[in-house]
């Protein structure tokens, strides 16, 4: 079995005592490959992920700017970006988007920051990795409007007609933890009607453990609960779970099948 997590926070502090040996039992698991999201603490430093990649050849990396930290972007940050953008680990850009649960930054800085970094991404023809809370009119019609490559809505909580939308806008629906919590009905039905080659799986660790380490620290070998769930719900078998969402993975994030989308 081979399984890719596409999202992990493995610079996350909490990982600070034992990194190696989470990294360790995620080889042990079947994770083969891991998504290091760059967004970090935020500006000026964005080359957290990038860090890692570097260290271990099974890893790829993000950069970009959460909205939680919008307010943090400067002319700089985004010169930066672009630079970096160009970098051999460097796969897709995210976690970008829209949070309106915490509106930790004012949402019109939220927006501008999201669509210049459409922008990058465009430029780079690199996929996106969307984080929308709250947010997903907005998230839908500035995609809908400004994007027309390819990307990742992470961490999908939707229903099945949101799902829908993202599948019409072109992007993946990468599943998390929630996936297999009990009152996560509305979900699983989004998992159930998304094309097999549209799905990914993830953790979105240190956050969100799938049950039966819900409320744990979540870490990468993990992704293998979000994988069996997904594949009981689908009437699949956990192999062709892990077949379908790491050539989905390699396609999009790996091999350039993200196009050149910007056209805000
Ligand atoms: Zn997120
Ligand atoms: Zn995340």
């Amino acid at each position: 079995m081979r399984l890719v997590d596409s999202h992990v926070h493995l610079d996350d502090g909490k990982f600070d005592a034992d990194r190696e040996a989470v990294i360790e039992r995620a080889l042990a698991a079947g994770v083969e490959r891991m998504m290091a999201i760059g967004t970090g603490s935020g500006p000026p430093d964005l080359e957290t992920a990038i860090r890692l990649a570097e260290r271990y050849p099974f890893m790829v990396a993000t950069i970009g700017v959460h909205p939680h930290d919008a307010s943090k972007a400067t002319p700089e940050t985004f010169e930066r970006l672009r630079e970096l953008a160009g970098h051999p680990k460097v796969a897709a850009i995210g976690e970008i988007g829209l949070d309106y649960h915490y509106d930790f930054s004012p949402r019109d800085v939220q927006r501008a920051v999201f669509l210049k970094q459409l922008e990058i991404a465009a430029e780079a023809s690199k996929p996106i990795v969307i984080h929308t809370r709250e947010a997903w009119a907005d998230t839908v019609e500035l995609v809908g409007e400004c994007w027309h490559g390819g990307g990742i809505m992470h961490c999908f909580t939707g229903d099945s007609q949101q799902a829908r939308e993202a599948l019409d806008l072109g992007f993946h629906l990468a599943f998390g933890g929630v996936l297999t919590f009990p009152k996560a009905e509305a979900v699983r039905e989004a998992a159930r009607i998304t094309p097999e080659d549209r799905l990914l799986v993830e953790t979105d660790c240190p956050y969100l453990a799938p049950v039966p380490h819900r409320g744990k620290r979540n870490e990468p070998a993990f992704v293998v609960e979000v994988a069996r769930r997904l594949a009981e719900v689908r009437g699949s078998t956990l192999d062709e779970i892990a077949g379908q969402t790491t050539g989905n993975f390699e396609r999009l994030c790996l091999r350039g099948g993200a196009g050149n989308g910007y056209t805000g």
